[in-house]
């Protein structure tokens, strides 16, 4: 099994074929950690050998220590390897999330970019009644969790979907369900407001929603792409913002980097 189509991927490529196998090799990764096969300071095996030894190709090994960086439970030391966090670093908030991780979710987000503008354009022209008031509830789910201080982004994805969902073309929403793991970091960095190193919050997240949910009811194709483009290329920029953020030595702030 060395992946779905029986070849070497490329990255962004494993996330979509091969995301069953990334979650099954962080799985089993994450269990080494919790019975202790792997102790907490220990380095793991390169990425040469755990490629063999799980018949995997590297990106999907390389996707899946991604995944376990980002919860805090493995750590990459520059030039030496990769290692099991130590126990009282373990459960700090923002403490693994790496900067491939964040790239990662930008290069998810490019190709979310793509498709969903195009499905917002196609939901303006062929969305049903149900679908129309599918997505009004879901846009009013959003603004309640805002105005409730609860996390928007179930609400936030659930509204995506259900854009996707009225292109009348199932390939949309599957390709959303598909990537969905992907961005799934996004939770864990929106939980730290405020703090250093974290993902700036959307104040105009209602705004942006409004105006793809108006094209979209008014069956207005361009206005829906176009409003869905720059709904989530704020997304895009935030994440390069943070991603600018972690390579930066700490001192500058953001209005010094010109942002
Ligand atoms: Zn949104």
């Amino acid at each position: 099994m060395r992946d779905l189509i029986g070849q070497d991927v490329d990255s962004e490529l494993a996330v979509l074929v091969g995301q069953s196998l990334v979650d099954q090799i962080a799985t089993s990764l994450r269990r080494d950690v919790e019975r202790g096969t792997v102790k907490p300071g220990d380095k793991l095996p390169s990425e040469n050998e755990l490629t063999r030894l799980h018949s995997v190709s590297r990106a999907v090994i390389r996707e899946a220590v991604a995944v376990l960086r980002s919860e805090g439970i493995l750590e990459a030391r520059r030039g030496v390897g990769v290692f099991v966090t130590d126990a009282e670093q373990q459960g700090v908030p923002f403490s693994g999330l790496s900067l491939e991780r964040i790239s990662s979710v930008i290069e998810l987000l490019e190709l979310r970019a793509a498709c969903e503008t195009e499905a917002a354009a196609l939901a303006a022209g062929r969305r049903s009644p149900a679908q129309l008031e599918t997505i009004l509830n879901l846009h009013r789910k959003v603004g309640e969790n805002l105005e409730n201080g609860l996390s928007t982004r179930d609400a936030d994805f659930a509204l995506h979907m259900a854009i996707a969902e009225a292109t009348q073309n199932r390939r949309f929403p599957e390709l959303l369900r598909l990537i969905k793991p992907g961005i799934i970091m996004s939770r864990d960095l929106q939980q730290g407001r405020g703090q250093p190193g974290t993902l700036t919050p959307n104040l105009h997240l209602q705004e942006e929603h409004a105006k793809i949910v108006h094209a979209i009811f008014a069956g207005k194709a361009a206005e829906a792409r176009e409003a869905m483009r720059a709904h989530l290329e704020g997304s895009l920029s935030r994440y390069k913002m943070l991603l600018i953020e972690r390579v930066s030595p700490p001192g500058p702030t953001h209005s010094e980097l010109g942002g």
